[in-house]
């Protein structure tokens, strides 16, 4: 077999040799899995993790994580006139929850002439009185009322004009309700404390660390039901099975399930594309209701090595983009929170981001620039040889579940296999903190027989088919753990 490549490169093998040619050790009679029964939100995996640390108190601690996110909310708004015609955007400066859904506005003729623009504010209603001429005639225009609401109340309220409405005369509109639009009523609407389990029978930091996070985007809903699969095996069979209390011996392992739970609470409730956090940083006419699926800060384009701030690519300085980068790096919560987790507990030396969806496996260099395309530093030759060694070990564990490979061109190098991700996750913890850090997107394409292509999974598919990416996943999980283990031996015996 012969590989050419445009650049005259030729690469010659005689016998192919077989990916990923590793198999993981056999699981014993008994061994427990399938932990998982559907999708779960934010607020059923806080109920799980709740769960593992009473049923298994000497194993696990739960580490709450620092920061608090903004919760499942949002300011209240509402449009003043027909945004087809003529409107300003009247929006709370609280969320809608703390007291801000309902009120009411609207704008009045004072039906008098020479009248200035006024307004008043009492129960809950917001009028404006709209300025007059000589003659009686409303001479207000969008943009009067809402440099004047935003100038009088700015405690409470700011308007912004409708795109298309600058310079219009002020219509007279009955009385309208501002609402925050969510949809979830069972979600609670505090600011979310994001936990971590950490699993380990030495939880003192004198073991191997290995970090496992999932779900910084939304959309992702198979990913929390592969860390929590993986975290319930440790636990499950650390009586029964030696070789896995062999593992929870000797590694410490630390797992947050979902990075980002108010965009998934966004996601499972209200718009189930949600990629982002909830946190809008938009201004002006971007802060018009109708983009409200499109705010949020992209969680991992938000950190500091290789991003956007930096000038390399694939994250953005436009709010309403999905790779929004945030007004600067780690401005969230939710990315503060998993470096907060990793640089507190030094001995995390390995890592797996885990996305969906696509079926990759991959590592750092996960971001280049523009200008040559050059990439963050390439790990040394024999860092890459153990990344390479690694993941045929974790792509094999993966493979005995299903028969799932993922494919040699999805594993490698971000920069390489898949785009560049400005300021993500796992360059952070690898270029700051000098931990190995991998990332999954689980769900591998499927095989249709019908049309003989390979089809993509989604981020949200039938629900049998995220279960099976949780078991196949969770397998490839408990590899990392053995490399872990397997890196830990090597270097103790290499120091004795
Ligand atoms: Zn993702």
């Amino acid at each position: 077999m012969t590989a050419s490549s445009s650049l005259g490169g030729v690469s010659r093998a005689v016998t192919p040799s077989a990916w990923p040619a590793a198999t993981p050790p056999p699981a014993p009679a008994g061994y427990q899995k399938d932990f998982i029964a559907a999708y779960m939100t934010p607020t059923d995996i806080a109920a799980r993790i709740k769960r593992l640390a009473r049923q298994y108190p000497k194993l696990v601690d739960v580490i709450n994580l620092p920061n608090k996110t903004q919760g499942y909310r949002r300011t209240a708004v509402a449009y003043l006139g027909d945004p087809n015609v003529a409107a300003v955007v009247v929006e709370s400066v609280k969320f809608g929850d703390q007291g801000m859904n309902g009120v009411q506005v609207r704008t009045v003729d004072p039906g008098a002439a020479n009248r200035p623009l006024a307004a008043s504010y009492a129960d809950r209603v917001l009028t404006v009185r709209l300025a007059t001429d000589s003659t009686g005639k409303i001479i207000s225009t969008t943009d009067d009322v809402a440099a004047f609401l935003t100038a009088k109340y700015p405690q409470k309220f700011r308007a912004t004009v409708v795109a298309g409405s600058a310079g219009l005369l002020m219509p007279v509109v009955a009385p309208v309700r501002l609402d925050d639009g969510l949809k979830g009523t069972e979600v609670s609407k505090k600011p979310w404390t994001v936990q971590a389990l950490r699993i380990g029978k030495v939880r003192d930091g004198s073991k191997i660390g290995v970090l496992a996070y999932s779900q910084e985007h939304a959309r992702e809903w198979a990913t929390p039901l592969v860390t929590l699969e993986f975290a319930e095996r440790l636990l499950a069979n650390y009586a029964t099975d030696p070789a896995t209390k062999e593992l929870v011996d000797n590694v410490d392992v630390f797992i947050i399930p979902t990075v980002n739970p108010d965009g998934a609470n966004y996601s499972f409730n209200d718009f189930n594309f949600q990629r982002k956090n909830l946190v809008n940083h938009c201004t002006g006419a971007n802060r018009d209701p109708r983009y409200r699926d499109s705010w949020g800060v992209d969680v991992n384009r938000n950190y500091t090595v290789g991003s956007y701030f930096d000038g390399y690519v694939g994250g953005s300085a436009n709010c309403l983009s999905g790779t929004y980068s945030g007004t600067a790096e780690l401005s969230e919560a939710e990315s503060g929170n998993v470096i907060a987790l990793a640089s507190s507990h030094t001995n995390i030396r390995f890592a797996m981001n885990v996305h969906s969806y696509g079926g990759y496996f991959m590592w750092p260099p996960g971001a280049y620039k523009a200008d040559g395309r050059v990439t963050l530093p390439r790990p040394s030759i024999d860092e890459s040889k153990f990344f390479l060694d690694s993941a045929r070990r974790i792509v094999g564990a993966i493979a005995s579940s299903r028969g799932t490979v993922t494919w040699p061109a999805y594993t490698g190098p971000v920069a390489d296999v898949l785009y560049s991700a400005a300021g993500n996750s796992a360059d952070e913890l690898y270029y700051e903190l000098g931990i190995d850090a991998w990332d999954f997107e689980v769900g591998n394409d499927l095989w249709n027989e019908a049309t003989q292509e390979w089809e993509g999974v989604g981020f949200q598919p039938p629900y049998d088919e995220a279960h099976a990416e949780s078991q196949e996943y969770a397998g490839g999980l408990m590899e990392l753990v053995r490399v872990a283990r397997d890196k830990q031996a090597e270097e103790s015996a290499a120091s004795r």
